[in-house]
Protein backbone atom coordinates (compact mmCIF):
# COMPACT_ATOMS: atom_id res chain seq x y z
CA UNK A 1 0.00 0.00 0.00
CA UNK A 2 3.01 2.18 0.14
CA UNK A 3 4.46 3.92 -2.77
CA UNK A 4 7.97 2.88 -2.71
CA UNK A 5 8.90 -0.77 -2.43
CA UNK A 6 12.27 0.67 -0.84
CA UNK A 7 10.79 2.40 1.65
CA UNK A 8 11.83 1.68 5.12
CA UNK A 9 9.78 3.59 7.84
CA UNK A 10 12.51 2.41 10.73
CA UNK A 11 15.24 3.63 8.61
CA UNK A 12 13.00 7.06 8.59
CA UNK A 13 12.50 7.02 12.43
CA UNK A 14 16.34 6.65 13.01
CA UNK A 15 17.03 8.90 10.50
CA UNK A 16 14.73 11.96 12.59
CA UNK A 17 16.17 10.41 15.46
CA UNK A 18 19.58 11.27 14.32
CA UNK A 19 19.29 14.53 13.36
CA UNK A 20 17.67 15.75 16.63
CA UNK A 21 20.00 13.71 18.86
CA UNK A 22 23.17 15.90 16.85
CA UNK A 23 20.78 18.72 17.63
CA UNK A 24 20.86 18.53 21.15
CA UNK A 25 24.04 16.63 21.56
CA UNK A 26 23.53 13.40 23.07
CA UNK A 27 25.70 11.70 24.35
CA UNK A 28 26.84 8.03 22.84
CA UNK A 29 25.22 5.68 24.75
CA UNK A 30 22.13 7.54 24.96
CA UNK A 31 21.91 7.67 21.44
CA UNK A 32 22.57 4.19 21.04
CA UNK A 33 20.41 3.15 23.55
CA UNK A 34 17.20 5.33 21.95
CA UNK A 35 18.10 4.40 18.45
CA UNK A 36 17.14 1.02 18.40
CA UNK A 37 14.30 -0.99 20.81
CA UNK A 38 14.50 -2.60 24.18
CA UNK A 39 13.17 -5.54 22.82
CA UNK A 40 11.20 -7.11 20.02
CA UNK A 41 9.42 -10.10 19.84
CA UNK A 42 8.62 -11.77 16.48
CA UNK A 43 6.13 -15.04 16.57
CA UNK A 44 4.40 -17.73 14.60
CA UNK A 45 0.16 -17.64 15.35
CA UNK A 46 -1.32 -21.03 14.52
CA UNK A 47 -4.93 -20.13 13.45
CA UNK A 48 -7.20 -23.49 12.67
CA UNK A 49 -9.19 -21.74 9.88
CA UNK A 50 -12.96 -22.19 9.31
CA UNK A 51 -12.03 -24.77 6.41
CA UNK A 52 -10.79 -27.17 9.11
CA UNK A 53 -7.07 -26.48 7.71
CA UNK A 54 -4.44 -24.31 9.70
CA UNK A 55 -2.80 -21.03 8.83
CA UNK A 56 0.47 -20.18 10.33
CA UNK A 57 0.46 -15.58 10.57
CA UNK A 58 3.44 -14.41 11.68
CA UNK A 59 2.87 -11.75 14.87
CA UNK A 60 5.31 -8.95 16.56
CA UNK A 61 5.92 -7.09 19.61
CA UNK A 62 8.21 -4.16 19.80
CA UNK A 63 8.80 -2.37 23.01
CA UNK A 64 11.08 0.29 22.09
CA UNK A 65 11.28 2.07 25.33
CA UNK A 66 9.69 1.68 28.96
CA UNK A 67 12.10 4.42 31.04
CA UNK A 68 8.93 7.01 31.24
CA UNK A 69 6.69 3.94 32.35
CA UNK A 70 5.29 0.83 30.61
CA UNK A 71 5.04 0.47 27.00
CA UNK A 72 2.08 1.35 25.23
CA UNK A 73 1.16 0.87 21.57
CA UNK A 74 -1.51 -0.53 19.36
CA UNK A 75 -1.43 -3.60 17.19
CA UNK A 76 -1.99 -3.61 13.43
CA UNK A 77 -3.69 -5.92 11.53
CA UNK A 78 -2.46 -5.02 7.78
CA UNK A 79 -0.99 -7.29 4.92
CA UNK A 80 1.94 -5.74 4.45
CA UNK A 81 2.84 -5.29 7.93
CA UNK A 82 6.70 -6.08 8.55
CA UNK A 83 8.72 -5.89 12.13
CA UNK A 84 10.51 -2.61 10.81
CA UNK A 85 7.07 -0.77 10.40
CA UNK A 86 6.43 -1.88 13.81
CA UNK A 87 9.93 -0.85 15.08
CA UNK A 88 9.30 2.64 13.74
CA UNK A 89 6.21 2.88 15.18
CA UNK A 90 7.03 1.76 18.36
CA UNK A 91 9.71 4.35 18.53
CA UNK A 92 6.98 6.89 17.42
CA UNK A 93 4.78 6.11 20.52
CA UNK A 94 8.18 6.75 22.72
CA UNK A 95 8.11 10.05 21.44
CA UNK A 96 4.47 10.69 21.18
CA UNK A 97 3.78 9.76 24.87
CA UNK A 98 6.85 11.73 26.13
CA UNK A 99 5.45 14.80 23.99
CA UNK A 100 1.74 14.50 25.86
CA UNK A 101 4.03 13.79 29.11
CA UNK A 102 2.19 10.82 29.98
CA UNK A 103 4.13 8.48 32.31
CA UNK A 104 4.38 5.53 29.41
CA UNK A 105 7.02 4.41 27.36
CA UNK A 106 6.24 3.25 23.52
CA UNK A 107 5.23 -0.06 22.07
CA UNK A 108 3.94 -1.28 18.93
CA UNK A 109 2.92 -4.95 17.73
CA UNK A 110 1.42 -6.23 14.40
CA UNK A 111 0.31 -9.38 12.70
CA UNK A 112 0.98 -10.15 9.11
CA UNK A 113 -2.84 -10.55 7.79
CA UNK A 114 -5.76 -9.24 5.71
CA UNK A 115 -8.81 -9.27 8.17
CA UNK A 116 -10.76 -8.46 4.92
CA UNK A 117 -10.80 -12.20 4.89
CA UNK A 118 -10.81 -13.75 7.64
CA UNK A 119 -13.52 -14.79 9.60
CA UNK A 120 -15.38 -13.19 12.80
CA UNK A 121 -14.09 -16.81 14.38
CA UNK A 122 -10.45 -16.68 12.51
CA UNK A 123 -10.29 -13.01 13.46
CA UNK A 124 -10.87 -14.36 17.20
CA UNK A 125 -8.62 -16.99 17.21
CA UNK A 126 -5.77 -15.08 16.12
CA UNK A 127 -6.05 -12.68 18.53
CA UNK A 128 -6.10 -14.86 21.53
CA UNK A 129 -2.93 -16.75 19.51
CA UNK A 130 -0.89 -12.98 19.59
CA UNK A 131 -1.91 -12.96 23.53
CA UNK A 132 -1.30 -16.52 24.05
CA UNK A 133 2.64 -15.85 22.47
CA UNK A 134 3.33 -12.33 24.54
CA UNK A 135 1.34 -13.01 27.27
CA UNK A 136 4.41 -13.44 29.92
CA UNK A 137 6.40 -10.32 28.41
CA UNK A 138 2.77 -7.29 28.07
CA UNK A 139 0.65 -6.48 30.94
CA UNK A 140 -1.11 -3.38 32.74
CA UNK A 141 2.55 -2.80 34.57
CA UNK A 142 5.05 -4.02 31.14
CA UNK A 143 3.22 -2.88 27.59
CA UNK A 144 -0.40 -2.07 27.34
CA UNK A 145 -1.40 -2.40 23.61
CA UNK A 146 -4.47 -0.86 21.73
CA UNK A 147 -6.56 -0.90 19.35
CA UNK A 148 -4.66 0.68 15.62
CA UNK A 149 -5.07 -0.07 11.58
CA UNK A 150 -7.92 -2.77 11.02
CA UNK A 151 -8.52 -3.71 14.81
CA UNK A 152 -11.33 -2.76 16.91
CA UNK A 153 -12.60 -2.87 20.06
CA UNK A 154 -14.05 -6.11 19.54
CA UNK A 155 -10.82 -7.46 19.23
CA UNK A 156 -9.37 -5.64 22.19
CA UNK A 157 -11.97 -7.64 24.42
CA UNK A 158 -11.07 -10.93 22.95
CA UNK A 159 -7.69 -10.08 23.81
CA UNK A 160 -7.77 -8.97 27.16
CA UNK A 161 -10.25 -12.33 27.52
CA UNK A 162 -7.55 -14.35 26.44
CA UNK A 163 -5.12 -12.66 28.80
CA UNK A 164 -7.06 -12.67 32.02
CA UNK A 165 -7.72 -16.56 31.39
CA UNK A 166 -3.69 -17.44 31.41
CA UNK A 167 -3.16 -15.04 34.36
CA UNK A 168 -6.24 -16.45 36.13
CA UNK A 169 -7.56 -12.74 36.93
CA UNK A 170 -8.82 -10.15 36.17
CA UNK A 171 -6.50 -6.98 34.71
CA UNK A 172 -9.00 -4.23 32.85
CA UNK A 173 -5.63 -2.30 32.73
CA UNK A 174 -3.45 -4.53 30.26
CA UNK A 175 -5.47 -2.90 27.34
CA UNK A 176 -7.01 0.22 25.74
CA UNK A 177 -9.46 0.82 23.35
CA UNK A 178 -11.91 -1.48 25.26
CA UNK A 179 -15.88 -1.27 24.38
CA UNK A 180 -17.94 1.17 26.61
CA UNK A 181 -19.36 -0.72 29.35
CA UNK A 182 -16.69 -3.35 29.17
CA UNK A 183 -13.50 -1.26 30.66
CA UNK A 184 -13.77 1.48 27.72
CA UNK A 185 -13.70 5.01 28.15
CA UNK A 186 -16.30 6.95 26.69
CA UNK A 187 -14.47 9.42 23.85
CA UNK A 188 -11.35 6.79 22.94
CA UNK A 189 -13.81 6.38 19.64
CA UNK A 190 -13.28 9.87 18.76
CA UNK A 191 -10.06 10.81 20.85
CA UNK A 192 -7.72 10.69 17.66
CA UNK A 193 -9.81 12.31 14.98
CA UNK A 194 -10.69 14.96 17.66
CA UNK A 195 -7.10 15.51 19.02
CA UNK A 196 -5.56 16.05 15.61
CA UNK A 197 -8.77 19.02 15.12
CA UNK A 198 -7.71 20.49 19.01
CA UNK A 199 -4.38 21.03 17.59
CA UNK A 200 -5.32 22.38 14.03
CA UNK A 201 -7.18 24.75 16.32
CA UNK A 202 -4.54 26.31 17.85
CA UNK A 203 -2.28 26.28 14.69
CA UNK A 204 -5.08 27.94 13.14
CA UNK A 205 -5.48 30.73 15.73
CA UNK A 206 -1.56 31.02 15.35
CA UNK A 207 -1.83 31.60 11.49
CA UNK A 208 -4.71 34.34 12.08
CA UNK A 209 -7.19 31.68 10.18
CA UNK A 210 -10.64 31.64 11.27
CA UNK A 211 -11.96 27.81 10.93
CA UNK A 212 -15.32 28.68 8.90
CA UNK A 213 -12.86 30.00 6.09
CA UNK A 214 -10.91 27.58 5.60
CA UNK A 215 -11.00 24.14 3.25
CA UNK A 216 -9.61 20.53 3.94
CA UNK A 217 -8.45 17.42 1.91
CA UNK A 218 -8.15 14.54 4.11
CA UNK A 219 -6.43 11.15 3.12
CA UNK A 220 -8.16 8.08 4.88
CA UNK A 221 -11.85 7.96 6.29
CA UNK A 222 -11.24 5.55 8.64
CA UNK A 223 -11.34 5.65 12.79
CA UNK A 224 -9.09 9.16 12.77
CA UNK A 225 -10.42 10.78 9.65
CA UNK A 226 -14.02 10.54 10.02
CA UNK A 227 -14.09 12.13 14.10
CA UNK A 228 -11.60 14.73 12.62
CA UNK A 229 -13.64 15.48 10.07
CA UNK A 230 -16.68 15.63 12.54
CA UNK A 231 -14.66 18.09 15.14
CA UNK A 232 -13.45 19.91 11.84
CA UNK A 233 -16.73 20.73 10.49
CA UNK A 234 -18.44 21.04 14.07
CA UNK A 235 -15.93 24.45 14.84
CA UNK A 236 -17.05 25.59 11.11
CA UNK A 237 -14.59 24.11 8.58
CA UNK A 238 -15.54 22.87 5.11
CA UNK A 239 -13.75 19.15 4.26
CA UNK A 240 -14.08 19.38 -0.04
CA UNK A 241 -11.95 15.89 -0.57
CA UNK A 242 -11.82 12.58 1.61
CA UNK A 243 -9.75 9.49 -0.07
CA UNK A 244 -10.26 6.06 0.80
CA UNK A 245 -8.48 2.44 -0.18
CA UNK A 246 -10.42 0.06 -2.18
CA UNK A 247 -9.89 -3.34 -1.71
CA UNK A 248 -11.27 -4.57 -4.56
CA UNK A 249 -9.46 -2.59 -7.28
CA UNK A 250 -6.50 -2.43 -4.79
CA UNK A 251 -5.84 1.14 -5.10
CA UNK A 252 -7.10 4.36 -3.85
CA UNK A 253 -9.98 7.01 -4.75
CA UNK A 254 -10.24 10.71 -3.96
CA UNK A 255 -14.06 11.54 -3.34
CA UNK A 256 -14.77 15.21 -4.11
CA UNK A 257 -17.61 17.46 -3.26
CA UNK A 258 -16.26 21.18 -3.72
CA UNK A 259 -19.44 22.53 -1.42
CA UNK A 260 -18.01 20.07 1.39
CA UNK A 261 -18.70 16.36 1.97
CA UNK A 262 -21.24 14.95 4.15
CA UNK A 263 -19.98 13.32 7.14
CA UNK A 264 -22.63 11.37 7.99
CA UNK A 265 -23.58 10.63 4.07
CA UNK A 266 -20.55 8.82 3.84
CA UNK A 267 -20.37 6.94 6.40
CA UNK A 268 -23.33 4.86 5.72
CA UNK A 269 -21.65 3.81 2.62
CA UNK A 270 -18.52 2.90 4.29
CA UNK A 271 -17.25 -0.63 5.06
CA UNK A 272 -15.71 -0.87 8.73
CA UNK A 273 -12.60 -1.18 7.40
CA UNK A 274 -12.65 2.69 6.14
CA UNK A 275 -13.49 1.90 2.54
CA UNK A 276 -15.79 3.94 0.93
CA UNK A 277 -18.71 2.88 -1.85
CA UNK A 278 -17.87 4.29 -4.79
CA UNK A 279 -21.02 3.87 -7.11
CA UNK A 280 -22.95 4.73 -3.79
CA UNK A 281 -20.70 8.03 -3.61
CA UNK A 282 -21.18 9.07 -7.74
CA UNK A 283 -24.76 8.45 -7.41
CA UNK A 284 -24.89 10.82 -4.54
CA UNK A 285 -23.20 13.42 -6.39
CA UNK A 286 -19.23 12.92 -5.44
CA UNK A 287 -16.73 13.52 -8.14
CA UNK A 288 -14.60 9.82 -7.99
CA UNK A 289 -11.18 10.25 -8.88
CA UNK A 290 -8.87 7.04 -8.65
CA UNK A 291 -5.26 7.59 -7.35
CA UNK A 292 -4.06 9.95 -4.74
CA UNK A 293 -5.22 13.32 -5.50
CA UNK A 294 -6.17 14.38 -2.52
CA UNK A 295 -2.99 15.99 -2.12
CA UNK A 296 -3.76 18.17 -5.57
CA UNK A 297 -6.91 19.71 -3.99
CA UNK A 298 -6.78 23.70 -3.58
CA UNK A 299 -7.30 23.77 -0.30
CA UNK A 300 -5.84 25.27 3.16
CA UNK A 301 -5.42 22.51 5.16
CA UNK A 302 -4.05 18.62 4.20
CA UNK A 303 -5.14 16.06 7.01
CA UNK A 304 -2.97 12.54 5.87
CA UNK A 305 -4.89 9.97 8.22
CA UNK A 306 -4.30 6.93 6.60
CA UNK A 307 -0.97 5.49 6.03
CA UNK A 308 2.84 6.57 6.12
CA UNK A 309 4.80 7.59 3.13
CA UNK A 310 2.03 8.89 1.61
CA UNK A 311 3.59 12.60 0.71
CA UNK A 312 6.99 11.61 -0.51
CA UNK A 313 9.91 12.63 -2.84
CA UNK A 314 7.81 11.85 -6.02
CA UNK A 315 4.45 13.59 -5.15
CA UNK A 316 5.29 16.65 -2.72
CA UNK A 317 5.50 18.59 -5.85
CA UNK A 318 2.27 18.05 -6.47
CA UNK A 319 0.81 19.82 -3.11
CA UNK A 320 -1.57 23.15 -4.01
CA UNK A 321 -0.13 26.37 -3.59
CA UNK A 322 -2.53 27.54 -1.53
CA UNK A 323 -2.15 24.88 1.56
CA UNK A 324 -0.91 26.19 4.59
CA UNK A 325 -1.20 23.57 7.39
CA UNK A 326 -0.61 20.05 7.06
CA UNK A 327 -1.70 17.93 10.17
CA UNK A 328 -0.38 14.11 10.44
CA UNK A 329 -3.16 12.03 11.58
CA UNK A 330 -1.65 8.95 10.74
CA UNK A 331 1.98 7.94 11.47
CA UNK A 332 4.93 8.65 9.29
CA UNK A 333 3.26 10.18 6.39
CA UNK A 334 5.94 12.45 5.23
CA UNK A 335 8.92 10.93 4.13
CA UNK A 336 12.33 13.02 5.29
CA UNK A 337 12.84 14.28 1.71
CA UNK A 338 8.86 15.83 1.41
CA UNK A 339 9.49 17.32 4.82
CA UNK A 340 12.07 19.34 3.43
CA UNK A 341 10.15 20.66 0.80
CA UNK A 342 7.32 21.57 3.23
CA UNK A 343 9.67 22.89 5.43
CA UNK A 344 10.97 25.01 2.27
CA UNK A 345 7.71 25.96 1.48
CA UNK A 346 6.83 27.65 4.69
CA UNK A 347 3.63 25.30 5.49
CA UNK A 348 2.81 25.27 9.33
CA UNK A 349 3.49 21.15 10.34
CA UNK A 350 1.86 19.44 13.15
CA UNK A 351 3.99 16.40 13.43
CA UNK A 352 2.21 13.19 13.98
CA UNK A 353 3.53 12.34 16.99
CA UNK A 354 1.73 15.23 18.49
CA UNK A 355 -1.02 15.52 16.07
CA UNK A 356 -2.77 12.24 16.94
CA UNK A 357 -1.39 11.99 20.22
CA UNK A 358 -4.89 11.87 21.24
CA UNK A 359 -5.57 8.20 21.14
CA UNK A 360 -2.71 7.50 23.14
CA UNK A 361 -3.78 10.59 25.39
CA UNK A 362 -7.34 8.91 25.90
CA UNK A 363 -6.28 5.32 26.55
CA UNK A 364 -4.13 6.40 29.51
CA UNK A 365 -7.04 8.03 30.62
CA UNK A 366 -9.13 4.64 30.07
CA UNK A 367 -5.91 2.88 32.30
CA UNK A 368 -6.52 5.25 34.91
CA UNK A 369 -10.45 5.13 35.22
CA UNK A 370 -9.86 0.80 34.66
CA UNK A 371 -7.42 1.11 37.76
CA UNK A 372 -9.63 3.18 39.65
CA UNK A 373 -13.04 1.37 38.18
CA UNK A 374 -14.69 4.64 38.32
CA UNK A 375 -15.29 6.02 34.42
CA UNK A 376 -15.79 9.94 33.80
CA UNK A 377 -18.55 11.41 32.10
CA UNK A 378 -17.81 11.85 27.65
CA UNK A 379 -17.58 15.65 27.97
CA UNK A 380 -14.91 15.49 31.02
CA UNK A 381 -12.56 12.73 29.18
CA UNK A 382 -12.65 15.57 26.09
CA UNK A 383 -12.00 18.48 28.33
CA UNK A 384 -8.85 16.69 30.12
CA UNK A 385 -7.92 15.47 26.09
CA UNK A 386 -8.33 19.28 24.87
CA UNK A 387 -6.23 20.46 27.37
CA UNK A 388 -3.67 17.76 27.23
CA UNK A 389 -3.43 18.72 23.31
CA UNK A 390 -3.29 22.02 23.70
CA UNK A 391 -0.89 21.78 26.15
CA UNK A 392 1.63 20.13 24.13
CA UNK A 393 1.09 21.58 21.13
CA UNK A 394 2.01 24.88 22.39
CA UNK A 395 5.23 23.46 24.17
CA UNK A 396 5.93 22.71 20.40
CA UNK A 397 5.32 26.12 18.70
CA UNK A 398 7.26 27.77 21.40
CA UNK A 399 10.52 26.11 21.19
CA UNK A 400 9.62 25.45 17.28
CA UNK A 401 9.40 29.56 17.41
CA UNK A 402 11.87 30.48 20.17
CA UNK A 403 15.03 28.89 18.35
CA UNK A 404 13.60 29.30 14.72
CA UNK A 405 13.34 25.05 13.98
CA UNK A 406 10.77 23.02 12.15
CA UNK A 407 8.18 21.89 14.51
CA UNK A 408 9.30 18.59 13.57
CA UNK A 409 12.20 18.98 15.29
CA UNK A 410 10.47 20.98 18.06
CA UNK A 411 8.52 17.90 19.15
CA UNK A 412 11.27 15.42 18.69
CA UNK A 413 13.95 18.02 21.06
CA UNK A 414 11.23 17.81 23.77
CA UNK A 415 10.18 14.04 23.53
CA UNK A 416 14.02 12.67 23.44
CA UNK A 417 14.91 15.15 26.43
CA UNK A 418 12.12 13.37 28.22
CA UNK A 419 13.06 10.12 27.63
CA UNK A 420 17.00 10.51 27.66
CA UNK A 421 16.47 12.12 31.48
CA UNK A 422 14.40 9.17 32.10
CA UNK A 423 17.24 6.66 31.03
CA UNK A 424 19.80 9.05 32.33
CA UNK A 425 17.75 9.44 35.65
CA UNK A 426 17.20 5.51 35.96
CA UNK A 427 20.68 5.32 35.67
CA UNK A 428 21.11 3.32 32.41
CA UNK A 429 23.24 5.70 30.41
P1 LIG B 1 -8.48 2.73 9.86
O1 LIG B 1 -8.11 1.36 9.47
O2 LIG B 1 -9.72 2.96 10.65
O3 LIG B 1 -8.61 3.66 8.53
C1 LIG B 1 -7.60 3.75 7.58
C2 LIG B 1 -8.20 4.50 6.38
O4 LIG B 1 -7.18 4.77 5.44
C3 LIG B 1 -9.30 3.74 5.64
O5 LIG B 1 -10.32 4.64 5.28
C4 LIG B 1 -8.57 3.22 4.39
O6 LIG B 1 -9.46 3.04 3.31
C5 LIG B 1 -7.65 4.40 4.14
N1 LIG B 1 -6.49 4.11 3.31
C6 LIG B 1 -5.61 3.11 3.42
N2 LIG B 1 -4.67 3.20 2.47
C7 LIG B 1 -4.98 4.30 1.73
C8 LIG B 1 -4.42 4.93 0.60
N3 LIG B 1 -3.32 4.45 0.02
N4 LIG B 1 -5.03 6.03 0.12
C9 LIG B 1 -6.14 6.53 0.68
N5 LIG B 1 -6.71 5.99 1.76
C10 LIG B 1 -6.15 4.88 2.27
O7 LIG B 1 -7.21 3.34 10.59
P2 LIG B 1 -7.15 4.52 11.64
O8 LIG B 1 -7.31 3.96 13.00
O9 LIG B 1 -8.01 5.64 11.19
O10 LIG B 1 -5.60 4.94 11.51
C11 LIG B 1 -5.14 5.76 10.45
C12 LIG B 1 -3.71 6.21 10.74
O11 LIG B 1 -3.69 6.88 12.00
C13 LIG B 1 -2.66 5.11 10.85
O12 LIG B 1 -1.41 5.62 10.41
C14 LIG B 1 -2.58 4.84 12.36
O13 LIG B 1 -1.36 4.26 12.74
C15 LIG B 1 -2.75 6.26 12.86
N6 LIG B 1 -3.21 6.36 14.25
C16 LIG B 1 -4.39 5.80 14.64
C17 LIG B 1 -4.82 5.97 15.95
C18 LIG B 1 -6.17 5.46 16.42
O14 LIG B 1 -6.52 5.74 17.58
N7 LIG B 1 -6.93 4.77 15.61
C19 LIG B 1 -4.02 6.66 16.87
C20 LIG B 1 -2.83 7.24 16.42
C21 LIG B 1 -2.44 7.08 15.11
Amino acid sequence: MTTHQSFNPFHMAQTQFDGVAELIDLDDSTKQLLREPLREYSFAIPVRMDSGSTQVFRGFRVQHSDARGPCKGGIRFHPQESLDTVRALAMWMSWKTAVVDIPLGGGKGGVICDPHNLSSREQEQLCRGWVRQIAKNVGPTIDVPAPDVMTSAQHMLWMLDEFEVIHGAKYPGFITGKPVGMGGSLGRKEATGYGVIFTVREALRQLDLRAEDTTASVQGFGNVAQHAIRLFTQLGGTVVCVSSWDQQDQTSYAFVKTDGIDLDQLVAITNSFGGIDKSKAADLGYKVLSGDLWLEQEVDILLPCALENQLNATNVDRIASRVKLIAEGANGPTTPEADQAIKSRNIFLIPDFVANAGGVTCSYFEQVQSNMNYFWEKDEVLDKLDAAMTSAFLSVSDLARKQEIYTRDAAYVIAIDRVARAAQDRGWC
